[in-house]
């Protein structure tokens, strides 16, 4: 489902939220971006490990730098294999190697909830390191030089 962040039922989704910890989590969502906002009421209870990451909320930012090449900056929530929430902020760019991987994740950023770490903590950290990543070149050659991948292929 999709919709804005102030209209996610986040605490049907994470039913262990509280008023206060929803309106921080609002309040990091829209210093990012809150609109069109993908969540999934079919995991707010952890699936069990699968092949997939299962992703309960999240937002990508999908960049076409022309009709042949693609970026995203995205910042999920989702469960580890061990049952955990955790929040991932990605930016991600095609592959242009050799051999073909479809995508890269060039600058991966992971904050498992758990003891010490609350789920609105662990948001909170997430939307500020992608702010700042939006705030970078949204350039995926700029992105593939930096991770020390392949450029686009001269034709
Ligand atoms: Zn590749």
């Amino acid at each position: 489902m999709r919709s804005d962040f102030g209209d996610v039922p986040l605490t049907s989704i994470f039913p262990r939220l509280s008023p206060a910890d929803a309106t921080r989590m609002r309040q990091a969502a829209d210093s990012v971006d809150a609109a069109d906002w993908d969540w999934f009421p079919e995991h707010a209870v952890f699936p069990g490990p699968r092949s997939g990451t299962a992703v309960v909320l999240g937002r990508d930012v999908i960049v076409h730098a022309d009709g042949s090449d693609r970026m995203e900056f995205s910042l999920h929530v989702v469960w580890t294999d061990g049952g955990r929430l955790a929040v991932d902020a990605a930016v991600n760019v095609a592959c242009w190697c050799d051999t073909e991987h479809a995508t890269h994740d060039v600058d991966a950023f992971r904050r498992v909830v758990g003891e010490g770490t609350s789920l609105p903590d662990a948001f909170c950290s997430g939307a500020e390191r992608l702010k700042r990543r939006l705030a970078d070149p949204r350039d995926a050659d700029y992105w593939r030089a930096r991770a020390g991948l392949p450029q686009r292929w001269v034709r």
